[in-house]
């Protein structure tokens, strides 16, 4: 039944009704375009069924309460004997257990932890976008379990006692020894007080001790701390090292992880973020001693790869809210969204939304086919300059989109305050944006002849669009330049942007590319939305695209 609208003094008229039971993938033909586009137009009807679920009011109002009751820890009992528990919201669990169920910690490994054959990434991630639209903070864990196995290949047998646990469709958050449990999830413990990007800082200690070593230390940030075990640097003899570590010890009894307290965050309620230390703590050795860096960084690619599919999502859906409300809203005796000067916003925002879509879709193809040395090249230069480019617009686009619903979109019972705050842990976690660009620059010094040739195939990929020339241009005399660190930015802005519209040009209608490339690549566009020059027709068709009315 109908809640009343008619108050003593006053009904109800002219709110928008809720976003909810909505179907995310039948509405969103951006995302569609993409995933046929990048070889996973046989999974259509799967993707659907997923769409539809996650949009309904149920998921929606779930995600809501796990982020308005965030995790608590559980120190030490009533009697002061440690528990280091931490106890997460029922709702918590739920999404866990949807997650788990769709296999997006695991989708993209065979049982042998070797890749599964495309389009695997492609498919998790059109789920993982979906996913990040209606709750981020569960996916923490999930990104982290999924990415660990990169790094935990290079052990087989450790991989394989592991996998079948990992890879399982049924959560189990039960406090166990994980060989007890039907499935696992993997945290990750890299940063440390002295230091997060330059991990060679680390001090925590590993001491070889009988079948594995014993880790004393400490980490400032160690997410998802009820992870059945982590994946934690550490110095040994041999110089930094990857460890995994787990939450009990091989006879059982709790290991030595001490979480201290969980992080007061911006966002990402519903996720733990704890500070820890390691008391003698018993861990395996993950890659030789001395090559941790190289061993996580296999995981890292994955990790910096869903931050990118996240924000994605975030703006996926603080559009689609903005663009519903001003359908509803009558302001002057005219809805919203047939206001120009609203069309020219909402449009504006449109561009980026699509060709964000777009580019993790086609980045996530080229994961998919890394056997191909062309597209593994790909994936290596364009995972940090797209994790650059979409987790840093997204916190701008969601404000906009907040302001698009007036106050209402300022105020907790919409979703658009959760997905602000959510926004700028993804640009922060996983390399944040200068070292971004950084990487980049690595890439191009470590293979440069790979790294140009990618350069050149976005080139001709996006050739004869407006822009495209002088765009690729730039981004190789920027490169190539003496001061290039200092001017990085804005070559992988750029860069991203280039393989932004090669991405559109092999996913979306023509007329979409061309009007990205006309306003992004063309000309600079202004420092907000709804500066960019788009034709009247062009932002009602735009607007119809992202939401089908
Ligand atoms: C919510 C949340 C969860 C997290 N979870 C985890 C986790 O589970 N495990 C974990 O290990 N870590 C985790 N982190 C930590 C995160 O990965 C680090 O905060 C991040 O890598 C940055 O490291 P830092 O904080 O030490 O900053 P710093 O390394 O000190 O960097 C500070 C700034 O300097 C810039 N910078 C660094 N080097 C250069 C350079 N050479 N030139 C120019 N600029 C530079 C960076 O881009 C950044 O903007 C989490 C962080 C957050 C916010």
């Amino acid at each position: 039944m109908a809640a009343p609208s008619r108050f003593d003094t006053h009904e109800v008229t002219n709110q928008s009704p809720p976003f909810a039971d909505v179907d995310l993938f039948g509405l969103d033909i951006a995302l569609q375009d993409a995933v046929r586009a990048n070889g996973a137009g046989g999974e259509v009807k799967a993707l659907a069924a997923f769409g539809q679920r996650w949009g309904t009011a149920e998921m929606l109002e779930l995600g809501r309460r796990a982020n308005e009751n965030p995790p608590k820890l559980r120190a030490f009992d009533g009697n002061g004997v440690r528990q280091d528990f931490v106890e997460f919201h029922p709702a918590y669990h739920l999404f866990m257990a949807e997650s788990f169920a769709a296999r997006l910690q695991a989708s993209t490994w065979r049982a042998d932890a070797a890749a599964a054959p495309a389009p695997a990434q492609v498919t998790r991630a059109a789920r993982f976008y979906m996913a990040a639209q209606v709750e981020t903070g569960h996916l923490c864990p999930i990104t982290m379990t999924r990415a660990a196995v990169a790094a935990l290949a290079v052990e087989g047998d450790l991989a394989a006692k592991l996998m079948p646990k990992i890879a399982a469709r049924e959560y189990d958050p039960v406090f166990r020894p994980w060989p007890e449990k039907k499935s696992m999830t993997l945290g990750m413990g890299m940063t440390e007080k002295q230091g997060g990007t330059d991990v060679r800082t680390n001090t925590t200690r590993a001491v070889a001790a009988g079948e594995g070593y014993a880790i004393t230390g400490h980490k400032w940030f160690m997410s998802a701390p009820m992870s059945d075990a982590f994946l934690v640097l550490a110095q040994a003899e041999g110089g930094l090292s990857c460890f995994l570590m787990p939450r009990f010890a091989p006879d059982g009894s709790l290991n030595g992880l001490r979480f201290q307290r969980l992080k007061d965050k911006l966002g990402n309620r519903s996720n733990a973020s704890a500070e820890v230390e390691f008391t003698d703590a018993f861990a395996l050795r993950v890659g030789e001693e001395g090559r941790g860096i190289r061993t996580v960084l296999q995981m890292v690619q994955l990790t910096r790869l869903d931050c990118a599919i996240a924000s994605a999502g975030l703006m996926r859906m603080a559009l689609a809210q903005a663009i519903h409300h001003a359908r509803h809203r009558v302001v002057f005796g005219k809805r919203l969204a047939e206001q120009p000067l609203m069309q020219a916003v909402l449009a504006d925002m449109a561009l980026d939304v699509e060709a964000a879509t777009a580019l993790v879709m086609r980045l996530c193809r080229a994961f998919d086919l890394a056997g191909d040395a062309r597209e593994a090249a790909r994936a290596r230069l364009l995972t940090p300059a797209v994790k650059y480019l979409v987790c840093k617009i997204a916190p701008a686009l969601i404000y906009e989109a907040m302001e698009c619903l007036g106050g209402n979109g300022y105020v907790e019972e919409s979703i658009l305050p959760r997905l602000y705050r959510e926004a700028p842990v993804n640009p922060i976690w996983e390399g944040s944006g200068n070292v971004m660009c950084l990487d980049v620059l690595r890439a191009l010094e470590r293979e440069p002849q790979a790294a140009r040739a990618v350069m050149a195939e976005l080139a001709e990929e996006a050739a004869d669009l407006p822009g495209a020339g002088e765009t690729a241009g730039f981004i190789v005399a920027t490169l190539s330049a003496g001061d290039s660190e200092a001017r990085s930015r804005a070559a992988v802005e750029r860069l991203a942007m280039l393989a932004a519209a090669a991405a559109l040009r092999a996913s979306s209608p023509a007329w979409v590319t061309e009007c990205f490339a006309r306003t992004r690549l063309a000309t600079a566009r202004g420092a907000t939305y709804g500066t960019s020059d788009i034709s009247a027709a062009d932002a009602a068709a735009l607007l119809e695209r992202a939401l089908p009315g």
